[in-house]
Order: structure tokens, then sequence, then C-alpha cells
């Protein structure tokens, strides 16, 4: 990063924007150091009751209510609270650094298809070609564009840079992302695994490199990104080569309310028993399966867990199920990696949850995985994220951070085009 080699927000700052289907999320970062200035959320977009929370670090909340909810008012009113191109940064008294533009605008895009391998600035193409990747994410590329086409209009010379979810999957081989179907329903369809969570993978697989001392480009890595939403990938020399998730963020593990695997004959069988169609089938794998479905607690790993702890019966079978599936497609990865190094562990779960941490590792013992009790009881925090004992193979505990990832992408593309200008 030679642009933002200094410290504190020297660099410049970074607008980093996940628009969703009913919310915004955004943070004003600084990519060289990852100190945040301003952080908000947007809930209930498209609605006139809008409410915008905007947080001004280390501790000031306003929340404010938009009578017009729609995407383009919600950014107009983010950007009314940051700093122009080359004007002095909002708070930038946190680190005392001086002045700090706004060098541009970084944007979370949930599917990139075949198309994008890794993060673009954005041109009148590049918003073209995420139109046209829209049926595979309908509810997501819709609103990742709305805060694109919402930003552009306000600060039309703001630099504007796309990171892909489904990118950093793109170097999967055929034998890893084809699903035996037919033909067609790839060449016509694009019915492939892409995978996703592909940024917080490329943040985590730098950063373990990092932590253990080694050149990621000899590294072979199993990470298991456990947040609301759950993937394993295989990361060989710094290039994911397999992953759980599939066309959709529905395949492979147990998650808070998603199904992960399931039979795919359940669909003709509940049609004909449950006379459900294709919405209500949808929507029961989506968002009534998973922790959630299994528990009937909750889709919250803390509530299941607290549960599990007092013996509820539901509670205990949803951790046994998300540990089994979990070790399961561990063990499933490192056959795209032919050796395991280091088993990562990362997001909510991953990174918080001692006990699917230590299950997970005694059922992985045959991998040459064994679990330090001190140390992942303290997340492997003053151990270099280390969590096992010694041994050839480790399990570790890295912090996430996609946000970061995504402003360093677009500091350093939007980097070039200030030198272009
Ligand atoms: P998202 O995928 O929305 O970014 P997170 O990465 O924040 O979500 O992860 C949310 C998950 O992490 C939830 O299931 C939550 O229960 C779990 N989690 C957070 N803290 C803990 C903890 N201390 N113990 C167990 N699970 C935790």
């Amino acid at each position: 990063m030679g642009e933002n080699s200094g410290s504190g927000h020297s660099g410049g700052l970074v607008l980093v924007l996940n628009s969703g289907s009913s919310s915004v999320k955004f943070a004003l970062l600084a990519p060289a150091s990852g100190e945040r200035v301003l952080a908000g959320t947007a809930e209930k977009v498209g609605t006139p009751g809008t409410e915008l929370r905007i947080q001004r670090y280390p501790d000031h909340i306003v929340t404010e209510q938009l009578p017009e909810g729609h995407y383009q008012a919600v950014i107009s009113r983010i950007l009314d609270c940051l700093p122009g191109p080359g004007s002095a940064a909002a708070g930038d008294g946190a680190s005392g650094t001086g002045p700090a533009p706004l060098i541009g605008a970084g944007h979370r895009v949930v599917h990139g298809g075949e198309r994008f391998t890794a993060s673009v600035l954005v041109d009148d193409e590049v918003i073209a070609a995420i139109r046209s990747s829209s049926h595979l994410a309908p509810l997501h590329n819709p609103a990742n564009l709305a805060g694109i086409e919402a930003v552009r209009a306000a600060r039309p010379d703001l630099p504007q840079v796309a990171v892909f979810d489904t990118a950093f999957h793109q170097t999967m081989p055929p034998g890893a992302f084809r699903y035996a179907v037919p033909e067609e329903w790839y060449t016509r369809y694009g019915v492939r695994r892409y995978g996703f969570h592909g940024t917080s993978y490329r943040f985590v697989s730098e950063r373990a490199a990092v932590l253990l001392g080694r050149p990621l480009t000899e590294l072979r890595l199993v990470i298991a990104h456990l947040g609301n939403g759950c993937s394993v990938a295989a990361v060989r020399d710094g290039v994911s080569v397999d992953t759980t998730m599939g066309l959709t963020p529905l395949e492979g593990l147990v998650m808070g309310t998603r199904s992960g695997d399931v039979d795919p004959g359940v669909f003709g069988y509940l049609a004909e028993r449950a006379g459900l169609g294709i919405d209500g089938l949808s929507e029961a794998l989506y968002t009534a399966s998973g922790l959630q479905g299994l528990s009937g607690v909750g889709n919250d790993m803390r509530t299941v867990e607290a549960a599990a702890a007092e013996g509820h019966e539901r509670a205990r079978l949803a951790v046994t199920v998300f540990v089994h599936r979990l070790a399961k497609a561990i063990a499933a990865m490192v056959v795209g990696l032919g050796r395991l190094d280091a088993l990562v562990f990362t997001a909510g779960i991953g990174e918080n949850s001692a006990v699917i941490r230590s299950h997970v590792l005694e059922r992985l013992g045959f991998l040459g995985l064994t679990e330090d009790a001190e140390a992942n009881a303290r997340h492997g925090r003053d151990t270099r994220g280390r969590i096992s004992r010694d041994g050839p193979v480790v399990a570790m505990v890295v912090p996430t951070d996609e946000e970061l990832m995504i402003a360093r992408d677009t500091a350093r593309l939007a980097g070039a085009v200030a030198r272009l200008r």
C-alpha cells in the first residue's frame, strides 16, 4: 500500500458502503491504519420511516429520521457528514494527523458472477455488468447498485470501487465449482458454485500468514468464516481452491437461520407432502432453518449455547449438528489442499465461541489438530492467534475485517486514478 504508507489518516479516508435490501451500513476509515472515524447504519431503507444512526468515533452517537427513505436520500445524508476531496475530514482530530481528504468509496457487491475476479474501479461498463449479474443475487445486487448510483449522483468525481464477495473464489478449479447437472444449466443459466465471504477470506488469509510468520504463497489453510452466514474455504498458496457455499449462500454449513446442505429431493417430497411451493420452501430454508429451526430457541449462537449448557435438548442437538457438519466440511476442504498447515476460525462465532472451536478441534485430531485449552479460552489473543499445542498443524483465531479490506482495495485503485489525473 505505497500510497498509504503513513500512519493515522495521512493517506486519506475511504467510505465503505454495504447497501443491503433494506439497510445501508457504512464506515469512514483510514485504509493505512484501519482506524474508524465514522460508522453507521440506516434501517428500513425504502420506507418513509428510515432511521439513520451515525457514530462519530470514539463515542458520539446521533440518530435521525429521514422523511425520504430511498437510497439517494440516505446516501446524500451520509455524504453530507463526510469530508470532500482535499478538504479537512470530519473528526480527523481523533488522530491529530491533520486534514484527511475522502479519496474514494468502496462498495460491497455480493455477486460478481464469472465476470469479476478482483475488485474494480466503477465505470459505466462495470455498472452494466453488475446489473447483468443481478439474477444471481436478486435481493442484493440491485441494492448494491443503488448505493453506487447514489454516490455517483452526489459526488460524480469521487472514485468508486466494487469489491465482490464472490471474486476470491474465481480461482476454484472446475472439479470444485461445477455441479453434476445438465450442461445447459451451467452454460445458459450460470448454475455453478461461486462461493461467498471472499473479502473476509482474503483478509484473514493475509493476516494468518503474517501471524504465522510464513509467506502466504507457501501456506495451505482451511478458513472457517462463522457468522450469521457460515462457510469454510480451502486457501492454497493464497488462492481459493474450494468452498462450501455455492450458487447461493444457502449451500454448505448449518447457519443461523439457513439450512445449509439438504437433499435436493426434499423439494419434490415437500411439494407433494406439504403442498409447499418454491417460495414457501425457499423461505423456510433461508429463514426458519439452521440453528433456529433445530433449536427452537433462536438463531444466535450465544442463545443456543446458553440453552444447551442448561440442558435444553433441542439446543444441544443444534450444537451437535452444527459441529458435525462443520468438522466434516473442514476435513473435506483438506482434499483440495493435499496438506493442512493451519485451520483458521473467524467471524462472530469463530472469533468468540471457545466451545464450538473446542468441539471441532476434538473431532479433527486425526488431521493433527490439537487444542491448547487456555489459549482457546482467551481466543488466541496473546498467542498470535494460536489455540493449538505445539505441532505441525496450527489452529488459530484471526479476527476478520471486511471493511478494512474494502477500504484498502479502494485506496489502491483510487490511488491509481489520482496518479493518472
Ligand atoms: P455477520 O455474519 O452478520 O457479520 P457476525 O460475524 O457478527 O455476523 O456473527 C454473528 C454470530 O456470532 C451470531 O451467531 C452470534 O451469536 C455469534 N457470536 C458472537 N459472539 C459470540 C460469543 N461470545 N459466543 C458465541 N457466539 C457468538
